[in-house]
């Protein structure tokens, strides 16, 4: 009988990530916090669950795409929480940046309740979720990521084996710290650019055409020439994350210099129009 999947948090990634599940012909239950966000699901033919708890009872692999640690333990141990329904035996994939630390102690959780669990975050964006091409890197036992790889590739065009369960995460984490990097180094560039009397399309026209040119700086293009940044990946999670990437170079006793500088830019307590916008608005903060 082929598996039946749970899919819980259905924002701007988790929405195109559970689409594709459902076209990829899997039985698929869902719940989002915010009832509304269920409805194109279910459209489309996903059962909707009111709580964590029916979505656990519904399935044999749990899906969690949330905001972070906080979100995760809310659904896992809240009221009518995924853990109050039949897990024991089943697979939890939590595909939600978080800390490496914090998928090692999910790990431990639960398979001290006899449930399978595996980090699995993503590498790309909104569009990718959309397409199907994410990158997911994951972590856990490799028979568990193996036997989970139909399910995971009609989210992803790639898995990528990272190690035992926490390495999904934490490589997520050293991917995050390049991709703010890149892109607050995109930012600045154009800025002198601009400041220099040059025009921002002919600047990464030169970009484009030499060996810079990237996935980043093409997906980037048109909101560093119109200025407008709609959320793709908010900058409020890339705030979450630089945070993370902190604590992790701390935890390790590695020198991150680049590092802390963005972790000043990319603050998580910024005003919420900025937090809102894509991270891409980094651009706004140079003078
Ligand atoms: P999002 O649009 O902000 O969605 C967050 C989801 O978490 C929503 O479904 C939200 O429910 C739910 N949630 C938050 N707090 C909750 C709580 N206490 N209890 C229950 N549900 C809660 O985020 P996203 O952009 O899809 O990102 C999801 C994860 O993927 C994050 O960890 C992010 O860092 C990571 N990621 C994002 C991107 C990207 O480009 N967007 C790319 C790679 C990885 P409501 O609808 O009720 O608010």
């Amino acid at each position: 009988m082929q598996q039946r999947i749970g899919f819980i948090g259905l924002g701007i990634m988790g929405q195109a990530m559970a689409a594709n599940i459902l076209k990829a012909g899997f039985s698929l239950t869902v719940y989002n916090r915010s009832a509304e966000r269920c409805m194109p699901l279910a459209e489309i033919g996903a059962h909707v669950a009111a709580t964590p708890q029916a979505v656990a009872d519904a399935s044999d692999v749990m899906i969690l795409m949330l905001t972070g640690p906080e979100a995760v333990d809310a659904v896992l141990h809240g009221e009518s929480g995924l853990l109050a329904g039949a897990c024991k035996g089943k697979t939890v994939i939590n595909m939600s940046t978080v800390p490496q630390s914090c998928s090692q102690q999910l790990n431990q959780q639960l398979q001290g309740r006899g449930i399978t669990f595996v980090d699995a975050p993503v590498s790309g964006s909104k569009i990718p979720a959309q397409q199907g091409t994410l990158v997911i890197l994951a972590g856990g036992a490799e028979s568990a990521v193996q036997a989970l790889e139909p399910l995971l590739l009609s989210m992803g065009s790639r898995v990528i084996y990272c190690g035992e369960a926490g390495c999904g995460s934490a490589m997520k984490l050293a991917i995050n710290l390049l991709l703010g990097t890149m892109m607050e180094g995109l930012a600045e560039a154009s800025h002198l650019a601009e400041a220099s009397g040059l025009s921002s399309a002919t600047f990464l026209q030169a970009v484009a055409a030499g060996p810079l040119a990237c996935g980043l700086f093409r997906i980037k293009e048109e909101m560093i020439i119109n200025g407008h940044y709609p959320p793709q990946f908010p900058f409020r999670h890339m705030a979450k994350d630089m945070q993370f990437v902190q604590q992790a170079a701390a935890d390790r006793g590695v020198s991150l210099p680049v590092g802390s500088l963005l972790a000043g830019m990319f603050d998580p307590n910024a005003p919420v129009a900025l937090l809102d916008q894509d991270f891409a608005a980094v651009k706004c903060l140079l003078q």
